[in-house]
């Protein structure tokens, strides 16, 4: 695939912007690609690992001359950086993110870049429970969505720009508005989270009363919802102070189901139970089906393998 960047800067350098080095460079997509994290540990470790052909001291510095900014740090971190810099970015480059919010983000970054600059958000739909400059991998965006959010101003030559780099990049890629995405995520992976975080907190309530059962027995569901509330703490508390509304509402609408099979199961409502659980099975079967993820036992995971 040909270059599409002359000079990438990236902008917080956990797993998200790792893996998108290690995807750009394993596709020859971007000339040189050049790095910033907060803190003189990440950056040092950068240096050390290859992770980016540049390391530099600020966020001002890194964004000098690049055809493309990625901002690549927490939501609620993403205002402060659009501030820093705004006025250091080269006329006519793309600046984009990787947020997993998208209205919250748009309203934080956008009122710091300059006219002649090119506003591009996006969201990788992709990732796991590890974060940190170490984490990322090049495979990490490989058939998975990547949604496009272009604001009103965004220009088409610039959207179709990063929309080539993500497949570049191994993603499929989707247009979609802010609004639309953040109610989209909500359902599909805000409260799915928030759900794991209170279901490992209970099982957590108990094991000081069952002892070590808890973890010895975890084998089934349990484990998964712990993988998912490994997830880093940062992240997850910027996401849902910044997808408020959407997330409260399907919150609401979880209740009230969650209300609807305990009445079920304390009226011994197998009929509800069945046609309910069925019902569930049918998504299952289009997400497979999609190939968006294995049928085989266990997630594909080898017997044995502890995640
Ligand atoms: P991560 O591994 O925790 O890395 C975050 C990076 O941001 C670190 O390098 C951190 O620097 C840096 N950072 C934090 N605050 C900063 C600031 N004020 N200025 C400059 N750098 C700062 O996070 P990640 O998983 O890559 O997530 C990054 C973004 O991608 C988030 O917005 C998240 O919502 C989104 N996202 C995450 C996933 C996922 O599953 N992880 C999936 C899709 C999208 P230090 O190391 O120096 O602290």
């Amino acid at each position: 695939m040909a270059q599409l960047y002359d000079r990438v800067a990236l902008i917080g350098l956990g797993l998200i912007a790792s893996s998108m080095f290690y995807a750009m460079r394993r596709a020859g997509l971007a000339g040189e690609v050049v790095g910033y994290a907060r803190s003189a540990d990440t950056r040092a470790i950068a240096r050390e690992i290859g992770l980016c052909d540049r390391v530099v001291e600020s966020a001002a510095e890194a964004v000098k001359d690049a055809d493309l900014v990625v901002l690549c740090v927490p939501v609620g971190a993403m205002e402060s950086v659009a501030r820093e810099i705004g006025p250091a970015l080269k006329a006519g480059a793309t600046v984009s993110d990787v947020g997993s919010v998208k209205a919250a983000v748009i309203a934080a970054v956008a009122p710091y870049l300059p006219a002649g600059v090119h506003f591009v958000p996006a969201h990788p739909l992709a990732g796991t429970e590890h974060s940190g400059p170490r984490s990322g991998f090049a495979e990490l965006f490989d058939n998975r969505y990547t949604i496009i959010v272009p604001v009103a101003e965004s220009d088409t030559a610039a959207v179709k720009r990063l929309e080539e780099l993500w497949q570049g990049m191994g993603a499929l890629t989707e247009v979609m508005d802010a609004e639309h995405h953040d109610r989209v995520l909500a359902v599909t992976s805000h409260t799915p989270h928030l759900i794991a975080y209170t279901m490992v907190g209970v099982a957590d309530d108990l094991r000081r009363v069952t002892d070590s059962e808890v973890i010895k027995f975890s084998a089934a569901g349990f484990r998964d919802f712990t993988r998912i509330a490994a997830s880093d703490p940062t992240m997850w508390r910027d996401v849902f102070l910044n997808n408020k509304e959407a997330t409260l509402e399907i919150l609401g609408r979880f209740t009230e189901e969650l209300f609807a099979l305990q009445r079920a199961i304390r009226r011994g409502d197998g009929d509800h139970l069945h046609a309910y659980f069925t019902r569930t099975r049918a998504i299952r079967r289009g997400i497979i089906e999609a190939g968006q993820d294995t049928d085989a036992p266990n997630f594909g995971r080898a017997p044995g393998r502890k995640e």
